[in-house]
């Protein structure tokens, strides 16, 4: 596997697969790379004769600055990983090569629509970020298919959204939440857990669970399944941020259990956020 740091080099190899009329598939991350980013590359490893992975901290995504700082980073392992799986080139930008000009005066896209609530009620700018950076980095990768997780399911739509809304010649393909043997949703921000939150961090799944139920068995309002399941994640010692139902096609809140869903939930556990979701089927 080629680590390359620069764009022109980047953009040469690329150029290169595309003359050789190679598919090239591409995943997105900020590293520190565990199971389920692995399961993205496999997927698109799979589907492709290339495949680009890229590590990049994008800091235009980060509302806190903390956050940012405390972000984790593991490169030589995240290398290692990658060789194993059989990807071909970690394209590895450094922050001044993706914004030159600073990040305050850079063009932005926004994609209305799914952004506004949850994740985007919660962290302003975030999506902006997100969907700015994927942006640059499809006109650098140029990729034919690009991978993400359902685990950041609002992100998932609003890629699929933009890729629809800006005709961009790339096919998303989604990749299907990779969990601990106990229900916690992988994530790189799980190793700044305490052994003790780490314990604690299983109940943000197992109340999902338990809402998605509580909705089967059609005894309660969707209201009160969420404001219940809200109190439970606080005695679980979570400090929630939400947890709500919506439709699956247009995100809209759900009214009732017929038709695709999704239930989302974000909460605290200490200085560390979680975000986790399920289908309500
Ligand atoms: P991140 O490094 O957190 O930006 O994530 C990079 C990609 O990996 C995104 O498409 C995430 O949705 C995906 N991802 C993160 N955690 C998981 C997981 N537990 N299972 C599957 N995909 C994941």
């Amino acid at each position: 596997m080629k680590t390359v740091q620069d764009i022109p080099e980047l953009r040469q190899q690329v150029s290169q697969w595309r003359a050789e009329g190679k598919r090239i598939g591409f995943v997105p991350t900020m590293g520190h790379l565990h199971a389920g980013h692995i399961s993205l590359v496999e997927l698109a490893r799979s589907r492709c004769e290339r495949v680009v992975v890229s590590i990049f901290i994008n800091p235009l995504q980060f509302n806190q600055a903390s956050d940012f700082d405390a972000y984790p980073k593991t490169l030589p392992a995240d290398q290692q990983k990658l060789e194993a799986v059989g990807a071909d080139l970690l394209f590895l930008p450094d922050t001044e090569m993706m914004y030159p000009e600073g990040q305050q005066n850079i063009s932005r896209v926004s994609v209305p629509g799914v952004t506004e609530v949850l994740e985007g009620g919660c962290r302003p700018g975030h999506f902006d970020g997100v969907a700015t950076i994927v942006m640059k980095l499809f006109n650098l990768v140029q990729p034919d298919i690009a991978v993400f997780g359902e685990k950041d399911y609002q992100q998932l739509l609003l890629v699929k959204k933009m890729v629809a809304d800006l005709n961009l010649p790339v096919e998303i393909i989604s990749a299907p939440t990779e969990r601990e043997g106990d229900g916690l949703a992988m994530s790189s921000r799980n190793s700044r857990l305490s052994q003790q939150q780490r314990q604690q961090a299983s109940g943000l799944h197992q109340v999902l669970l338990e809402a998605r139920q509580q909705l089967h068995e059609g005894k309660m309002s969707i209201a009160q399944i969420e404001a219940e399941a809200m109190q439970a994640l606080r005695e679980a010692g979570f400090e929630p941020e939400y947890v709500s139902f919506r439709q699956s096609g247009d995100f809209q809140p759900m009214s009732g259990a017929g038709g695709e869903g999704r239930l989302l939930a974000a909460a605290w556990l200490g200085e560390v956020r979680l975000i986790d979701n399920i289908a309500t089927q």
